[in-house]
């Protein structure tokens, strides 16, 4: 298999720093694209990989799954772009295509599995995938994404995650006017989340930990903002919402905001903190409510809602940062210090 060299920034431990490193790339196969990126954005993921904080990590680990690029080559049977059209990759860059949830357009959830952006097999050049930190990416075609023209390359980056983990849940559980709907968590997903949410109508409740987010939480689009240490704010709203979206990625009390549904709410985690939430049996049963989980999106769906964000105009808060500052960007995503998400302007790569 031929490669051709790209500048990286790669975890050789869960405790080591992410440093500079040259690694393979495949030459584009006649269904590939080739991408030179030039933004990707900072998943609290990210961070959760290079630790190895889901105990699956295989080092060296090079993360990030936001990724918008530039397209430089496509192969003879490629027919999605040309050189110079703008193009994403988001958390999947392949799958089975032929087991149920492939064919439903859930690829995320293929049963093969599917293969993610990072830390997983790569079957074309062995070893594992590596991700967007990057000068370069090569994907199938089928899984990269069109920019629509009115986004802004950069802040349309961490849409790709943040926008597509927060949109697929809001759409799968029907949210919309008339419906009172919490988000949990001001981070990148919690922002999108609110955006989102907003945008298709709902009531939107943000719960923060941060006192100091709430006016942001409003600017954003949230009609009210509880601080989540409040108890009497929290009180106020028992047994109240249709539903609730947890984008929280540390340890927190589930059932204080399974306490927040009313009969046949439904509590969708998308947060992916390292150890488990107890859940206590009458936060369930009484009002019947359900605890659900959902994964990053569809290639499909992941275009509508790029679609639905040009339309609407639903983009990202974000925060430029050189490749370089990418070991602080993580120390400030634990001290819960991002507005709202950090992308890294990927032509510091070569400085
Ligand atoms: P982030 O930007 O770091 O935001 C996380 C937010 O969680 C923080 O801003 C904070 O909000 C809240 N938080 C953090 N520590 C907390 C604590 N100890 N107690 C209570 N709240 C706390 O992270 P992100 O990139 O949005 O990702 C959030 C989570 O979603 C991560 O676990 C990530 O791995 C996961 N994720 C899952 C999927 C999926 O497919 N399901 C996709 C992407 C990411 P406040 O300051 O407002 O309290
Ligand atoms: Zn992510
Ligand atoms: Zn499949």
């Amino acid at each position: 298999m031929n490669t051709t060299k790209a500048k990286a920034y790669s975890a050789s431990s869960p405790t080591s720093p992410l440093v500079p490193v040259e690694i393979d790339r495949r030459e584009p196969g006649p269904k590939d694209v080739e991408i030179d990126i030039l933004f990707c954005g900072v998943c609290h993921s990210d961070l959760h990989q290079a630790r190895d904080e889901w105990h699956n990590t295989v080092y060296p680990c090079i993360p990030g799954h936001e990724i918008v690029g530039r397209v430089t080559r496509v192969g003879s049977r490629a027919t999605k772009f040309k050189a110079g059209d703008l193009a994403g990759v988001g958390c999947l860059v392949d799958s089975c295509r032929k087991c149920a949830s492939c064919l439903a357009g859930r690829e995320q959830y293929c049963t093969a599995p599917a293969v993610f952006t990072y830390n997983s097999d790569d079957v074309v050049l062995g070893g594992k995938t590596f991700g967007g930190y990057a000068s370069r990416i090569v994907v199938d075609e089928a899984f990269s994404l069109r920019i629509p023209a009115g986004l802004d390359p950069a802040a349309a980056a961490p849409l790709l995650c943040a926008g597509i983990t927060t949109y697929s849940p809001l759409r799968h559980w029907k949210v919309g006017p008339g419906q009172k709907v919490g988000v949990v968590g001001l981070g990148g997903l919690g922002h999108m989340g609110v955006k989102f949410a907003r945008a298709m109508e709902a009531r939107v409740v943000l719960f923060t930990t941060s006192p100091r987010k709430v006016e942001d939480g409003l600017k954003l689009g949230a009609h009210e903002v509880v601080v989540s240490t409040n108890e009497a704010e929290m009180a106020k709203h028992a047994g109240s919402f249709d539903f609730v979206l947890d984008c929280v990625s540390a340890q927190h009390d589930i059932n204080a905001y399974l306490g927040l549904l009313k009969l046949d709410g439904t509590l969708c985690l998308v947060g992916a903190p390292e150890h488990p939430l107890p859940v206590a049996a009458f936060s369930l049963l009484l009002p019947r409510r359900s605890f659900a989980g959902s994964a990053i999106g569809g290639i499909a769906e992941t275009q509508e809602m790029l679609d639905f964000a040009a339309r609407y105009r639903v983009t990202p808060e974000i925060e430029m940062i050189p490749m370089q500052k990418i070991n602080d960007a993580f120390e400030r995503l634990l001290k819960q210090d991002v507005r709202y998400r950090f992308v890294i302007d990927m032509a510091s790569i070569n400085a």
